[in-house]
């Protein structure tokens, strides 16, 4: 059986997301895509750590004038993939506003707590802005995420951040059955007549 997980790509238009996305469904990169307009998702079935998940990748579109058609879609996000471009410092500046902009509409409770990762896009580009110690400190301030740089344009990194993205959902549904499975102990010993006892 497979777990369908939801992820959502967020970032200024222009990142790559759309480029990203394809890359890891299709194995293929191709400079002329079509603009989003307000979401679109694919599905991609792989197997983490032995554990088979069908992926439904959300595709958004970045501009301002699109964020009506794409904040619907935010809620019941397991993992939010917040992507920026190497070679555009803005679009590593504009990291905060998509966190934000994320956690309210998703209506996350616990933005720290919540699967994020970091992916700073076109590592093939020659003229990097940002700085891999900005953005690591940058993961650091808001609750240890991970980072990735990628390359949809070459591969590099895109499967890996995409597997890492199921690992940390499945990371915390375990945690998630490991508090019930110690909150129903907990409640047996404290019903148990003999619970005194041992
Ligand atoms: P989106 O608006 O965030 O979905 O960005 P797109 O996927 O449409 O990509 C915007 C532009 O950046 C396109 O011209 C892509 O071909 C290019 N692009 C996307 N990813 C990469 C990458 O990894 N390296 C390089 N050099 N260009 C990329």
């Amino acid at each position: 059986m497979s777990t369908l997980l939801k992820v959502i790509l967020l970032g200024d238009g222009g990142v790559g997301k759309s480029s990203l996305m394809n890359r890891f469904v299709t194995n293929k990169f191709d400079s002329h895509l079509f603009h989003t307009i307000g979401v679109e998702f694919l599905n991609k079935e792989l197997e983490v750590d032995g554990q088979h998940v069908t992926l439904q990748i959300w595709d958004t579109a970045g501009q301002e004038r699109f964020r009506s058609l794409r904040t619907p879609f935010y809620r019941g996000s397991d993992c939010c993939l917040l992507t920026f471009s190497l070679d555009d410092g803005q679009s590593f500046s504009n990291l905060d506003n998509w966190k934000k902009e994320f956690t309210y509409y998703a209506d996350v409770k616990d933005p720290d707590n919540f699967p994020f990762v970091v992916l700073g896009n076109k590592l093939d580009a020659p003229e990097r802005q940002v700085s891999g110690e900005d953005v690591r400190q940058w993961c650091h301030k808001n609750g240890g995420q991970p980072y990735f740089e990628t390359s949809a344009k070459d591969a590099t990194n895109v499967a890996l951040a995409f597997e890492e993205a199921v690992r940390r959902i499945l990371a915390l549904d375990d945690r998630a059955d490991h508090l019930i499975h110690n909150n129903t102990v907990d409640l047996e010993k404290k019903t148990h007549p003999d619970s005194s006892c041992c």
